[in-house]
């Protein structure tokens, strides 16, 4: 392992020794492992219960691909898989790149409900005009 390469503290963002603990100049813990979560990110990700799979393949956990044999148990197997996504979610996605500082780790994880919700009203709106179509085409029929 390379101890000379360097990385940012995501508190004062100075540039501090990639196997540093502690940060030097502002006194932050800064290690990186599953017992050491910043406090900050200790939450629930919604990006990750709600977009599932693609969330996981974008942050290379590809065990949420076991969102689709889930899905062979009706309701219950999709929604409890991704609770699961949701609470393991930020855990996963610190441990996936190096991220900047926390700001942009919970921008960036927030950046994913938004998708969500684009993506929710997009499907609502084609399924409304489809809707739309389907009734104009009956009542042309009748
Ligand atoms: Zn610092």
């Amino acid at each position: 392992m390379d101890n000379s390469e360097k990385k940012l503290c995501p508190y004062c963002n100075a540039e501090i020794n990639n196997n540093a603990q502690k940060c030097k100049y502002c006194g932050e813990w800064v290690i990186k492992n599953e017992n050491d979560l910043p406090i900050e990110i200790k939450h629930f990700n919604w990006g990750a219960f709600l977009m599932n799979w693609i969330w996981g393949i974008m942050h290379k956990k590809y065990i949420t691909l076991l969102y689709f044999p889930a899905c062979l148990i009706p309701v219950i197997g999709p929604i409890l898989i991704s609770i699961w996504f949701g609470f393991a979610g930020n855990k996963w996605a610190w441990e996936s790149k190096n991220w900047e500082s926390i700001e942009q780790f919970n921008e960036v994880q927030a950046n994913w409900v938004k998708l969500w919700i684009i993506l929710a009203v997009l499907s609502l709106i084609i399924l409304i005009k489809v809707f739309v179509v389907l009734s104009l085409i009956g009542s042309a029929n009748v």
